[in-house]
């Protein structure tokens, strides 16, 4: 199943108001549930060594969680760290290239499909 995050209500440093940070973001959950996320992916992270704080931005500080965002898009275990997120329920912080705001809109979706 494909959802479909609707990111259009981030702000972004252009027009706070209605220029979304990413174009969409489509998250196959039923993909991710299948991911191993047992091992040491972690180890692989392009946020290794990083200050863990640039992870835990405030939500309403665009420009820090644009910054954490980027990290995370370079990053190879992108998938596999949104899957551990989504599957620990994390609800605060960046992971896997996603906002908390965009994880709570997958389970959400999920709990409803
Ligand atoms: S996706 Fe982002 S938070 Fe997750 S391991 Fe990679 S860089 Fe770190």
């Amino acid at each position: 199943m494909d959802i479909l995050l609707d990111a259009s209500s981030q702000p972004s440093m252009a027009n706070p108001s209605t220029t979304p940070l990413m174009d969409r973001v489509t998250v196959d959950v039923d993909a991710l549930a299948a991911v191993d996320t047992s091992g040491q992916w972690y180890l692989h992270g392009a946020c290794r060594g990083l200050d863990a704080a640039i992870f835990y931005p405030d939500p309403d500080v665009v420009e820090d969680v644009a910054r954490a965002l980027a990290v995370c898009a370079g990053c190879d275990v992108r998938e596999t760290c949104l899957a551990h997120a989504l599957g620990r329920r994390e609800l605060t912080g960046i992971w896997g290239g996603t906002t908390e705001r965009e994880r709570r809109q997958v389970l959400r979706r999920r709990r409803s499909a």
